[in-house]
């Protein structure tokens, strides 16, 4: 995610005498003993090296020379206490690190964080299309279901803003936190659209494009150039729902 600005992020967890690590080809892993994180070491390493793979070879970069480093932490408070921030993942560009609250039932693995680190090829776009380009990757909303079927019902609970509302980087962080399966599903299928329909060099081009330091207007101007205009792609993109 990259909901957050995070002010209160700290490095206590660089003091932490108590982690295990696990080295992959990509990663290197750090859980605590007895905890979820050791039970499931195996398949987080499988689960991760996969959507390495999938999201180079999607996005046609070169690997990073450096690894991953992933942290595992066993709830919130110990989060919290080690890193400042209790949100389910977080990935820090400038450290190349992921953490993650790894629990039973709150396991947020897969191609969402890493995507953030792995496209920094392509620059650092607007929100919504960055946390979009994260979750196309996914391919699914973090609870299984299909990013459509939250959209569809997004619509219907009239919970969102027209679509050019998000071209400015600020609306993204302005999206209500209470509904983050809704608002994430959103960016996930608007990107996947945009892909399908028109292929991911143009979505590139796009990406690019949208820069975090202008106007919504001169975002959607470099929108429309790409994809002719957007409240024509934003009803064909209802259509398709
Ligand atoms: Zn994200």
């Amino acid at each position: 995610m990259e909901k957050q600005h995070l002010p209160t992020y700290k490095h206590d967890f660089l003091n932490e005498k108590k982690w295990l690590t696990k080295e992959s080809e990509h990663y290197v892993f750090h859980y605590f003993p007895n905890s979820q994180g050791e039970t499931d070491i195996d398949m987080i390493v499988r689960t991760q090296e996969a959507a390495y793979s999938k999201i180079i070879a999607f996005m046609e970069v070169e690997p990073p020379t450096k690894k991953i480093q992933y942290y595992f932490y066993p709830d919130e408070a110990t989060k919290t206490s080690l890193m400042g921030d209790d949100w389910y993942a977080q990935s820090i560009r400038d450290e190349f690190t992921v953490h993650v609250l790894y629990t039973k039932e709150i396991k947020p693995l897969g191609e969402h964080e890493d995507t953030h680190l792995l496209s920094l090829p392509w620059g650092i776009s607007i929100g919504f299309f960055q946390e979009g380009l994260a979750e196309f990757m996914v391919g699914h909303a973090w609870d299984g279901k299909s990013h459509i079927s939250y959209v569809k019902d997004g619509y219907k609970q009239n919970l969102y803003p027209p679509l050019p509302d998000f071209f400015e980087h600020e609306a993204w962080l302005r999206t209500d936190d209470s509904k983050p399966l809704y608002f994430y599903s959103l960016v996930g299928a608007f990107t996947a659209f945009l892909i399908n329909k028109s292929g991911k060099d143009k979505f590139k081009e796009l990406y690019m494009k949208m820069r975090r330091d202008v106007s919504k207007n001169k975002n959607q101007k470099a929108f429309e150039d790409i994809y002719g205009p957007v409240l024509e792609i934003e009803k064909k993109f209802k259509a398709s729902l």
